[in-house]
């Protein structure tokens, strides 16, 4: 059986540093028999990444109106697997505010991380806890989900403002601070189906494939580890070879069809902005 050593250790022979900043996708199940469950997962986050180090998880509530109920930061469960469920109830996590693609965070960059996401930004834009991941750095890790769960994807189609998120708004709503429940909206709502959200998938093979990817097992889990901004290079270099990278090719999918049609017809202006992100961020 797992215990908070042997992850540890694991996560320290996989790369992981004192004063990381880790923004950290998982599948507890993926991990076998685990003693302490999820919060034996976390601490051993925290004990790899020191005092010094922070470490953030997305908490998404993808609280859009006729989907689930308002959101409210303290009482809205995530839906992105066990592990987050215990890690916003960890003393010290702060919790961003954002309607859909709230992120927890615990360390000392942890409200550096945080701060400027409003309700009514764009989930995955210039204002959300991506951007900071990327100004630090961050190391992406995936315990056991493999790639499926790579936000970081749809922060490459929002900043090139890709028509087929550019196009969505989101209608979500939220529980002021006065108990009132409020409508937001906000711009590229990254709904729809993708690629990626299937093993096999086009971008995560080459992702697998760039070298930039270290790889542990860890109990019954495959443990992944890569930098937020090679993630951002191995993405953008990508999409420059074929806009419609990030959807599916199935007969049947009419979102990623006609998607596909939109970014195929816009690659001229897609692959400027993509030159000038990887100048913008000094990426290879
Ligand atoms: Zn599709």
């Amino acid at each position: 059986m797992l215990n908070k050593q042997l992850i540890t250790a694991g996560l320290k022979s996989l790369g992981v540093k004192k004063g990381d900043v880790l923004l950290v996708h998982s599948s507890l199940k993926s991990f076998g028999k685990v003693a302490g469950g999820a919060d034996t997962v976390i601490n051993a986050l925290l004990e790899a990444a020191g005092k010094t180090g922070t470490v953030c998880m997305p908490t998404n509530t993808v609280s859009l109106i006729g989907v689930n109920p308002p959101f409210h930061p303290l009482r809205s469960t995530s839906k992105v697997g066990v592990i987050t469920e215990y890690f916003r109830f960890k003393k010290g996590v702060k919790r961003g505010i954002h309607p859909t693609h709230a992120v927890c965070a615990l360390g000392p960059k942890a409200d550096y991380v945080l701060k400027d996401h409003k309700p009514t930004d764009s989930p995955c834009g210039r204002k959300s806890a991506f951007k900071k991941f990327i100004d630090l750095d961050a190391t992406v890790l995936f315990l056991g989900c493999g790639l499926n769960p790579n936000t970081t994807n749809h922060v490459a189609e929002d900043w090139l403002g890709l028509s087929y998120i550019a196009s969505r708004k989101g209608i979500a709503a939220l529980v002021d601070l006065k108990n009132n429940v409020k409508k937001v909206t906000f711009p590229n709502e990254p709904g729809g189906h993708r690629d990626f959200y299937v093993p096999e998938s086009k971008i995560n093979r080459i992702l697998m494939n760039s070298g930039k990817i270290k790889e542990i097992k860890i109990g019954e889990a495959t443990v992944l580890m890569i930098k937020i901004r090679d993630i951002m290079q191995v993405v953008l270099n990508a999409l420059k070879d074929n806009p419609a990278v990030l959807l599916c090719d199935m007969p049947d999918c009419t979102f990623c069809y006609e998607s596909k049609q939109s970014v195929l017809k816009d690659r001229e202006r897609i692959n400027t902005k993509i030159d000038s992100l990887i100048r913008e961020l000094n990426l290879k």
